[in-house]
C-alpha cells in the first residue's frame, strides 16, 4: 500500500531531506584527490548527528557506514574505507537521515579533481535523467511514467540503466511501498496522488546495465567495468508538480 503523507508528515520529511542534502553539500566541499571514503564518511556522519538526526544507513541491514561511496565502476552501496580517491575519479555519495522518526534519502555523483569528457557527460546525463523522471511525478500520472522517461532520456544519450536496484517509496521507513524501476513501458502501475512521498534513483551505466555484488557482500559494480553514476531525490507529489524534498 502506497502511503500518501499529511501536511505535517511533509514537514517532518523535509526537515529529514533537507538534512540529507546538507549533508551531500558539505561532502563535496571535501571530495578532492588524497582524501579516503572513511574521511568523507565521518564528515557526513559528524554533519547529521549535529543536527539531531541520525545516519539512517549505519546498521541497516548490517551497513557498516553512514554513507555508500561508490566509486568508478562500483555502482551502489560502496563501503567506505582507507581508499583513498585520485584525480580522475567519480565517486557516487548515497546518504540517508533519520529524525523524528521520519527518512531523508539522497544521492549525488561528484568528480575527484578533473575528470575525463565521456565521466563529465555520465555525470550530466544521469543528473539529467532524474530530472526527466520528477518532472514526470505528478497528480494523474502513473508510477512507470516516471521510470519510462528516465529509460528513454538514458538510453538516447547511449547510456544504460540499471534494472537490479529501483527508487522506493519513502516515509516513516526508509523503503515503502513502491517501487520505483528506471525502466519500462510508460503508463503502468499506480496512479499517482497528491501526498505520495517517493525517492527516485536512477543508477546509470557507461556501458552494460548488467551489475554484480563483490565478495564483502555490499559493494554493487557494472559486469564490464565501465563507470556507473547514481542521482536520487526524494520528492513530494504536489498536484501537477513534484516538490523537491533533498534540497539543501
Ligand atoms: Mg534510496
Amino acid at each position: 500500500m502506497i502511503i500518501c503523507k499529511s501536511q505535517r508528515e511533509i514537514e517532518f520529511l523535509l526537515k529529514a531531506g533537507t538534512i540529507a542534502a546538507q549533508a551531500q553539500e558539505k561532502m563535496a566541499e571535501i571530495i578532492a584527490p588524497g582524501i579516503t571514503t572513511a574521511e568523507i564518511d565521518r564528515l557526513a556522519e559528524e554533519f547529521i548527528t549535529r543536527n539531531g538526526a541520525r545516519p539512517a544507513f549505519k546498521g541497516y541491514r548490517g551497513f557498516p557506514a553512514s554513507v555508500c561511496t561508490s566509486v568508478n565502476d562500483e555502482v551502489v552501496h560502496g563501503i567506505p574505507g582507507n581508499r583513498i580517491l585520485k584525480e580522475g575519479d567519480i565517486i557516487s555519495l548515497d546518504v540517508g537521515t533519520i529524525i523524528d522518526g521520519f527518512y531523508g534519502d539522497c544521492a549525488r555523483t561528484v568528480p575527484v579533481g578533473n575528470i575525463s569528457k565521456e565521466a563529465q557527460r555520465l555525470i550530466e546525463v544521469t543528473m539529467q535523467s532524474l530530472k526527466e523522471g520528477i518532472a514526470r511525478a505528478r497528480e494523474g500520472g502513473r508510477l512507470t511514467d516516471i521510470s519510462h522517461a528516465i529509460q528513454s532520456y538514458v538510453e538516447e544519450n547511449g547510456y544504460s540503466v540499471v534494472r537490479d536496484y529501483v527508487g522506493h517509496g519513502i516515509g516513516r521507513s526508509m523503503h515503502e511501498a513502491p517501487q520505483i524501476p528506471n525502466f519500462g513501458p510508460p503508463n503502468r502501475g499506480p496512479r499517482l496522488k497528491k501526498g505520495m512521498t517517493l525517492a527516485i534513483e536512477p543508477m546509470v551505466n557507461c556501458g552494460t546495465y548488467k551489475v554484480k555484488t563483490l565478495e564483502d557482500g555490499w559493494t554493487v559494480v557494472t559486469k564490464d567495468g565501465k563507470l556507473s553514476a547514481h542521482f536520487e531525490d526524494s520528492i513530494v507529489i504536489d498536484g501537477d508538480t513534484a516538490q523537491i524534498l533533498t534540497e539543501p
